[in-house]
């Protein structure tokens, strides 16, 4: 069963990889992927190895603390960010952190992606906000990107790129997506003029209702 579990665990990240490169939100080994598979185990990418190269073997197995348990390669460099938002977030099942165009030029800027949409607002509650710059791989990293988090499923990590949460990796993926989609649209309505901001009212009942029901909806409820 404990078996079954990793393995699928491996395919999931693997398959969520090459979707990642197929949407353009990695290139080559950059980014990474990881989620829980129970409460002491967590998988997650190699650091260095291309996508589409991945093998099951090449996806780390370690537990919250970090210690390898499975797996011929090392754990991503983002190890630590990844068990800090676990730790601190015990709904989240599932962290991708990417590195695309317009995500990552907004997070060049330190500047946070206001809720100018819909999908938007459901995925962060306000902003998508700035984690302060720390250098990647570091504690001080995972500190800033769990503290800019707070409640909401997608965080800029300033100078470097996004990362994006859910209760699976699916519901992640999508975030991703939607982050990207989101710093587009800011940065192409910043060139032309200003955009119309959505009432803050209307941004909390927008988040409201995807908590409420695009997770049941994942669940099948
Ligand atoms: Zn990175």
């Amino acid at each position: 069963m404990e078996k079954i579990r990793i393995a699928n665990a491996r395919n999931l990240i693997i398959t969520t990889g090459i979707k990642l490169l197929q949407r353009n939100l990695v290139a080559g080994s950059w980014g990474n992927i990881s989620m829980r598979i129970d409460k002491d185990s967590y998988a997650i990418t190699p650091s260095g190895r291309p996508y589409e190269l991945l093998v099951e073997e090449d996806v780390v197995i370690v537990n919250a603390k970090g210690v390898k348990l499975a797996g011929t390669a090392l754990p991503s460099s983002e190890l630590l960010m990844h068990l800090a938002i676990y730790e601190s977030f015990p709904a989240t099942n599932a962290v991708i952190h990417t590195h695309s165009v317009y995500a990552s030029a907004c997070a060049a800027m330190h500047r946070q992606i206001p809720p100018l949409l819909e999908d938007t607002a459901q995925i962060a509650g306000g902003p998508i906000r700035v984690a302060k710059y720390a250098i990647a791989g570091t504690k001080e990293l995972a500190d800033n990107a769990v503290a800019a988090l707070e409640n909401a499923n997608a965080v800029l990590l300033a100078n470097h790129g996004a990362v994006s949460c859910g209760n699976c990796l699916d519901e992640a993926l999508t975030i991703a997506e939607i982050v990207e989609k989101s710093a587009q649209v800011f940065c192409i309505t910043s060139a032309i003029g200003e955009a119309f901001p959505l009432p803050a009212a209307d941004v909390m009942q927008l988040r409201s209702f995807y908590l409420d029901h695009y997770r049941k909806r994942q669940r099948g409820e």
